[in-house]
């Protein structure tokens, strides 16, 4: 019960980039069309550093489906996707 590394913000996510250990201000939301069915979303998180590399990376593959800020992500109701 006792967390030994108390940190003020316990669930604080992080950014995906590789080594990056920044906090998370972006969720790409992302689905790959062979792997995932149409209305499913994995998300990667990206600081503002990385938002762009995580996108393009995305992006070129046709993978990417949005881009919001985490805590416009958090405010969404589960399952919305718009469309
Ligand atoms: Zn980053």
């Amino acid at each position: 019960m006792i967390n030994p590394e108390s940190s003020p913000t316990p669930t604080s996510p992080i950014c995906s980039a590789k080594g990056c250990r920044a906090a998370a201000v972006w969720v790409l939301a992302w689905n790959n069309p062979k792997l995932h069915t149409p209305e499913r979303r994995k998300t990667w998180l990206a600081c503002e550093e990385h938002r762009e590399h995580l996108s393009q990376f995305l992006g070129v593959r046709g993978f990417l489906k949005d881009v919001v800020t985490l805590s416009e992500w958090e405010a969404r109701p589960e399952g919305a996707e718009g469309r």
